[in-house]
């Protein structure tokens, strides 16, 4: 009899599932396959075997058909088989590597946020060259079952796809530091929020402009700049090397303790969510139209609109010649 065997520790039960489909797919296509289930140690084992056409009941010129036949249901088994080795690796045992790569890298993270960082992993992974597509994967598996009657599939993945193998845990790795700074960043967030909730504001309203070089100034309702020891005290406390712009101006802002801000520049959604999440319910946008605050991008951007809309309609037409 012509068999093949194929293991895995990680997705044994994936793996059972996809031999059975392509197993009855064989049977359906008149190959008479036999399968059998067992588990070594940790492997778990599926062995599938080609049985001979007529078991040998014929002689002469039919013997010879049925060693074709023999050879060509071995070929149709083999890629069928290394079908499903290279589904099963794409999917659950990429999926169960991260997992382990995650679980090794040590802090305890919740079954939600280990699901949400292994999903960010399998994403990363999607777009890394290194990860073979699945008809470049089921040719090398088949190439392979022509020499070789057992493959264990995370052997093959640990010999033979090493770059893939070490892109698995560079992504798991990748989606994790994200996962645990973006961790902070929310925790940082909400402990600013509980400060500045516990404050009793010190001013009104603050209207906050960003200059040419691109920092934020704070300014109140008579357009006076707000400075102070306090605002640069705090600053100067948080700065450190490579701080984000906008990390001044929250605590800036949280130093001075507005009552409501008014944000008068063109600002991306990141510095818009930071500064919402840790004021609450006290940052609104300026309108732009009749802002009578000096040095507003949001009046800039609204006086243009309405000038490049004037200037189109009020053209005259060309005459034609
Ligand atoms: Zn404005």
């Amino acid at each position: 009899m012509d068999c093949v065997r194929l293991g895995s520790r990680v997705a044994g039960e994936a793996l059972r599932r996809r031999v059975i489909e392509k197993a009855e797919a064989l049977r359906t296509g008149g190959v008479n396959i036999s399968l059998r289930f067992r588990s070594t140690g940790p492997i778990y084992m599926v062995t599938c075997c080609a049985r001979p056409s007529r078991a040998g009941h014929n002689a002469g010129r039919e013997s010879g058909r049925d060693a074709e036949r023999d050879v060509t249901d071995g070929i149709a088994m083999r890629r069928s088989l290394a079908d499903a080795a290279a589904g099963t690796i794409l999917n659950e045992v990429e999926q169960a590597m991260a997992i382990e790569s995650l679980n090794q890298r040590g802090p305890s993270l919740t079954a939600d946020e280990k699901a949400d960082v292994c999903q960010r992993a399998l994403r990363l992974l999607a777009e890394a060259a290194e990860k073979p597509t699945h008809e470049e994967l089921a040719q090398r598996i088949y190439d392979y079952l022509l020499e070789a009657d057992t493959l264990i599939l995370e052997g093959f993945l640990q010999f033979r796809l090493r770059d893939y193998m070490i892109s698995i845990s560079l992504c798991a790795r990748e989606s994790l530091l994200s996962h645990l700074a973006d961790r902070e960043h929310r925790e940082f967030v909400k402990l600013l929020r509980m400060f500045v909730e516990s404050q009793e504001s010190r001013e009104d309203v603050v209207h906050v402009l960003r200059g040419i070089d691109g920092a934020y100034e704070l300014v109140s309702d008579d357009g006076s700049r707000i400075q102070g020891q306090l605002v640069d005290a705090v600053v100067a406390d948080l700065v450190d090397e490579g701080v984000d712009p906008a990390d001044l101006l929250v605590s800036a802002l949280i130093s001075v303790a507005p009552a409501r801000i008014v944000v008068h520049f063109i600002s991306d959604q990141d510095t818009l969510d930071t500064l919402e999440s840790v004021f609450q319910g006290r940052v609104e946008k300026c309108h732009g139209a009749g802002c009578s605050i000096a040095g507003c991008e949001r009046a800039l951007v609204s006086t243009s609109v309405v000038t490049a809309i004037t200037t189109q309609e009020g053209e005259p037409l060309e005459p034609i010649h």
